[in-house]
């Protein structure tokens, strides 16, 4: 271990290890076979690039991520470290030298993608080569219940009965309790140590903005708070990601759509421009995300519900890594419940399915309609407890009032009664508000008790009235289709008087003086911005002159080390956390020069 620790602080240039990391690295040492749960930006790879190093031969990674192995080879080959992967990019000259490389003994790490494996050529070499672990990243691809099953990682467990004696680390983000038998079951994982890492991402701020307007409500807070930041922005349709994107673009930003609709080429190009640039905002269906290991995305924004909890807190978990502050946003409305209950009564799934479906939907809508700390309540889904309220999050920050809307509850119900269950939301409002139209007055409903008795509530606080009845259960609209509104069998209680509802008032937008500061990750003092901006430029150079993201030169967290240490020496740079002995032969003087301003320096 004491060797484990010494590459840790001299290759990857980090004074200690975090949460598990050690114990991890001992136990694939001994030649134990390990599950890993921890969260994006736990330090994962660590946990076995650390091993790899130390064992006999090579630590061969299955991974599911091709289209982010050459970034992950260049990164370990920049700490000086034997990287190379084997996927379907390679030509085959490329692929022979590796394969050579391997037998030779000369390679510390080998990706290879999961269907590779199932080739003769790929296990014949594997047969004769020195193997020190198996990494199977990203392990939950294994699951169906999962959101990324890959059928290929259903044939993994192969490896256990060809290489028994090759310790095997499964490694996922994924958490809940069935992903994680079916990892074990399938992977045969049933004698592996297992070490499960807290999922709390302290420095992710969560904010869910209930009934605004989209599109503007991003743009407010994209202003407000990431002027110029890397951020992902979630959204359910294609077209939605198109318009989204072009609509940010002619206000100025570069944002890229990301979807699969879209040719590889293209897909790949803004990959690789949202990985190699800097404030690049990257607008995408849920096809994007896994596996992207930019540490410094400062925001992700969702336009749209997630699918689950689950969901959200995988994409969500996609800022921040770099462990600077960051922001999950979300902007939800009506429409979007409406739309999402009724996707699910018509979805063709079966009835276990659906049940499960069921549950996950009234878990998620029940989360973005809290009004106490989102943090405790989505480590509570995973089981864990955090035992105040976290301070950083909507909630914790601007707590929402709410009273008791009970008659408001009432008032909206008896109208979906009396008016026989067939109308939506707006034809709703206008009853309660004595909209006396063409419709109404054709249907009689003028002369509905229930007709003009809303009028002193505004139409958009009646919308966000029954936006809470929707997602609080009070109400479900039709499978056809038409948008509908009907009552469930909590409403009876109701409308009889025998139940209270609880509402939250609309957040009105916080004093000019009490609103929060930019919480920009990169805070600097005036003096020190010149220099932070020379580093910066410097290190985009040469990540371009090398093909690299910037972040696997250096990450923002070591720049802004640097700029507030100003190091003197390349001894003094040594100290500072991310600048390993590889990276400081190659770049140290560089860096240093333009610490201390040496005149040589553009
Ligand atoms: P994961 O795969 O779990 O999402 P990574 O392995 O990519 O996370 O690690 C997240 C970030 O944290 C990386 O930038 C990595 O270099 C950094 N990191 C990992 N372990 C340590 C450590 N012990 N000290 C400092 N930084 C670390
Ligand atoms: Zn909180």
């Amino acid at each position: 271990m004491n060797c484990a620790l010494e590459i840790l602080q001299s290759r990857f240039g980090y004074h200690k290890f975090r949460q598990h990391q050690s114990a991890i690295i001992a136990a694939v040492l001994e030649g134990r076979d390990v599950l890993a749960l921890m969260p994006t930006g736990g330090g994962k790879s660590l946990c076995y690039q650390i091993p790899a190093l130390i064992r006999d031969g090579a630590g061969v990674i299955i991974s599911p991520l091709i289209a982010l192995m050459h970034d992950q080879v260049a990164a370990m080959r920049l700490l000086g470290i034997r990287a190379a992967y084997l996927n379907s990019t390679l030509d085959f000259a490329t692929v022979r030298e590796t394969e050579a490389a391997l037998l030779e003994g000369e390679l510390d790490l080998l990706y290879i993608a999961p269907e590779r494996l199932a080739n003769e050529r790929t296990l014949d070499l594997l047969d004769r080569s020195k193997i020190a672990l198996f990494a199977i990243d990203e392990a939950h691809c294994v699951s169906h219940w999962g959101h990324d099953f890959r059928p290929e990682y259903k044939r993994l467990s192969f490896l256990h009965e060809r290489y028994g004696a090759v310790p095997r680390i499964a490694l996922t983000a994924t958490a809940d309790g069935p992903t994680r038998r079916e990892i074990i079951s399938e992977l045969a994982l049933e004698n592996a140590d297992q070490f499960i890492a807290s999922f709390d991402r302290p420095n992710i701020c969560y904010t869910i903005a209930q009934g605004a307007g989209g599109r503007e409500a991003l743009w407010k807070f994209l202003a407000r708070e990431h002027e110029e930041d890397a951020g992902i922005v979630y959204c359910l349709s294609r077209k939605k990601v198109e318009d989204i994107a072009r609509w940010l673009t002619n206000k100025g930003r570069t944002a890229l759509p990301y979807h699969a609709g879209l040719h590889k080429d293209e897909r790949q190009h803004n990959m690789e421009r949202f990985l190699r640039g800097e404030g690049v905002i990257i607008v995408a269906t849920i096809a994007f995300g896994m596996g992207i290991d930019k540490p410094d995305v400062r925001f992700v924004a969702h336009l749209n519900l997630p699918k689950s909890i689950e969901a959200y807190y995988q994409e969500t978990g996609r800022a921040g890594r770099d462990g600077l502050p960051a922001n999950a946003w979300m902007s939800y409305g009506l429409q979007e419940v409406i739309m999402f209950r009724q996707w699910l009564r018509g979805s063709e799934a079966g009835e276990t399915h659906k049940r499960v479906q069921h549950g996950k939907l009234e878990a998620l809508l029940g989360f973005c309609e809290l009004t106490t700390c989102r943090r405790q309540a989505l480590l509570a889904y995973f089981g864990e407890e955090l035992p105040a309220p976290c301070g950083n999050c909507d909630n914790c920050i601007n707590p929402p009032e709410t009273y008791d809307g009970t008659i408001e509850a009432q008032k909206a119900l008896s109208t979906v009664y009396r008016t026989g269950q067939m109308f939506g939301v707006q034809y709703l409002i206008d009853v309660l508000g004595g909209k006396a139209d063409e419709r109404i007055l054709r249907n009689g409903h003028d002369a509905l008790s229930t007709f003009g008795i809303g009028a002193d509530v505004k139409p958009v606080e009646w919308r966000g009235i029954f936006r809470q009845l929707i997602a609080q259960g009070f109400l479900t609209s039709d499978t056809q289709g038409h948008g509908s509104l009907k009552l469930t069998e909590k409403s009876r209680p109701v409308l009889r008087g025998k139940q209270q509802v609880q509402l939250r008032k609309r957040r009105k937008p916080a004093p000019a003086k009490a609103r929060r500061r930019p919480r920009t990750a990169i805070t600097l003092s005036q003096a020190d911005q010149p220099l932070w901006d020379t580093l910066r430029t410097l290190r985009l150079d040469l990540a371009r002159e090398q093909n690299v993201p910037p972040y696997v030169i250096f990450h923002d967290s070591t720049l802004k080390e640097l700029v507030s240490a100003k190091p003197a020496t390349l001894d003094e740079m040594a100290e500072i956390s991310g600048i390993g002995n590889t990276k400081l032969k190659k770049y140290g003087q560089v860096f240093l020069d333009a610490v201390t301003g040496s005149p040589d320096q553009p």
